[in-house]
C-alpha cells in the first residue's frame, strides 16, 4: 500500500512508523532484524530505509595515496525487500540525486517495481565530505524535484530514453524531505517553502520533515506551508537525543536550534545513559502534543537503535 493510503485508512489516527540505515557492508542484516523486532509490536505501516552516497577512500600503497569511491552502506532496495516481506510492511527506499546518475536511479525504480515495492522517498543526499557545496554527480540530478519529475515521468512509461506504450509501471507514491527551520543552504524559509512547492507541482505525494526539538517550529510550518498552496500530509519526523555530543552535532549539521530547557537537562546529565533517558522524556512529550495536534504520522528517526524509540513508542501507541 502507498503511505497515503495508509494515512486515509487510519481516518485521522497518528500512525507510527520509523527510518532504519542499512547496516555497514560486511555486517550480517540480522543486526538490523534485532533492532527492528522490538518496534513491530507498534504496527509500522510503512518502514524507511536510508541511502547513503558515495565516498572516497584513499589507499596506500608503496608511500603513494590512490583515490578509490566506495559506498560504506549499500543495499537499500535489498534491505526494504527483506524488509516487507519478512515482516509484512511497507518499505520506503530513499532514492538520492547525489552519487547517481539518471539511468542507475532508473534501473533501482525498475526493481523497486518488480519487488512490489510502491514508495519512495526522492531526496537531493548531501554534499561529499571534501565539497563545500552539493555538486550534481555527472548524469545525475541537481535538485530533488528533478528526481520526482523522473520518478513521475517513469510512472507515465516515459522512461529516460524511450517512451514505452501500455508499460506496465506502477503508480509510484512520492515523499519528499521538508525542512521546518529551513534547509542549511536555503537563504530563507520562503524561498526554501517555494521550491518545497516545486517538489509538490512535480508530483510528490507527502513530505517528511526534518527533526526538530521545538514543536512550534513544526506547527509554524505547516501553517506556513498551507499558506504556500501545499496541502499534502506534512509527517514530523523526530528524534530522540542519545549522547551529549548532540548539543554541538545536531545544530551543526542540521542548521537546527534545540531549546534551552533541553540543552540544561542535557547538560546536566552525569553520562550518555542518563542523556538517553532525558531524550526519551523529552521525545515522548513532542510526540503526545504532536499526536494530540493530529499528525498523521510520527515518523522517528531511529539511527540503529531501537531501545529508546520502543520506550517512546510504548507510551503512546
Ligand atoms: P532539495 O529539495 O533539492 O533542496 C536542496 C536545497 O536546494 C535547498 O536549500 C532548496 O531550498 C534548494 N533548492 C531546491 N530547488 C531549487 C531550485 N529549483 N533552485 C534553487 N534552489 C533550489 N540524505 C541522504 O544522503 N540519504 C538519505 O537517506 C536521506 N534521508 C533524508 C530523509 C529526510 C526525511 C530528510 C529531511 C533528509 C534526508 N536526507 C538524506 C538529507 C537530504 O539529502 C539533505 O538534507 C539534502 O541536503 C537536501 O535534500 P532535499 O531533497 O531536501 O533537496
Amino acid at each position: 500500500m502507498k503511505v497515503t493510503e495508509h494515512i486515509e485508512a487510519a481516518q485521522n489516527k497518528t500512525l507510527f512508523s520509523f527510518e532504519i540505515v542499512p547496516p555497514q557492508k560486511g555486517k550480517n542484516i540480522q543486526e538490523l532484524y534485532d533492532n527492528i523486532d522490538p518496534l513491530m509490536e507498534f504496527n509500522p505501516p510503512f518502514i524507511d530505509v536510508t541511502t547513503s552516497r558515495e565516498e572516497f577512500v584513499y589507499l596506500e600503497k608503496d608511500g603513494l595515496y590512490d583515490r578509490k569511491v566506495t559506498r560504506t552502506r549499500p543495499g537499500t532496495v535489498g534491505i526494504c525487500a527483506a524488509i516487507k516481506h519478512k515482516y509484512k510492511v511497507d518499505t520506503v527506499p530513499h532514492v538520492l540525486c547525489g552519487g547517481f546518475t539518471k539511468e542507475e536511479t532508473e534501473y533501482m525504480l525498475v526493481d523497486c517495481q518488480y519487488l512490489g515495492i510502491q514508495n519512495v522517498m526522492a531526496l537531493r543526499g548531501d554534499a561529499m565530505k571534501h565539497q563545500r557545496y552539493f555538486e550534481a554527480t555527472n548524469g545525475g540530478h541537481t535538485y530533488a524535484y528533478e528526481l520526482v519529475e523522473q520518478i513521475r515521468n517513469m510512472c507515465q512509461g516515459k522512461y529516460l530514453h524511450e517512451t514505452l506504450e501500455n508499460s506496465n509501471t506502477d503508480d509510484f507514491c512520492i515523499g519528499v524531505a521538508g525542512y521546518p527551520e529551513k534547509h542549511l543552504e536555503a537563504p530563507s524559509l520562503e524561498f526554501d517553502l517555494k521550491k518545497l512547492k516545486q517538489k509538490i507541482d512535480a508530483g510528490a505525494d507527502y513530505i517528511v520533515t526534518q527533526m526538530f526539538f521545538n514543536n512550534s517550529k513544526y506547527f509554524e510550518f505547516v501553517e506556513k506551508a498551507r499558506q504556500a498552496g501545499i496541502t499534502v500530509p506534512i509527517i514530523p519526523g523526530i528524534k530522540p537525543i542519545a549522547v551529549k555530543k548532540h548539543l554541538q552535532l545536531l545544530p551543526q549539521v542540521f542548521k537546527i536550534d534545540l531549546p534551552e530547557d533541553l540543552i540544561s537537562a542535557v547538560d546536566a546529565c552525569k553520562n550518555n545513559k542518563e542523556v538517553r533517558q532525558v531524550g526519551v522524556e523529552w521525545c515522548i512529550a513532542q510526540s503526545k502534543e504532536l499526536k494530540e495536534a493530529g499528525v498523521p504520522v510520527l515518523h522517528y528517526y531511529s539511527m540503529g537503535k531501537s531501545d529508546n524509540i520502543k520506550n517512546i513508542a510504548q507510551a503512546l501507541f
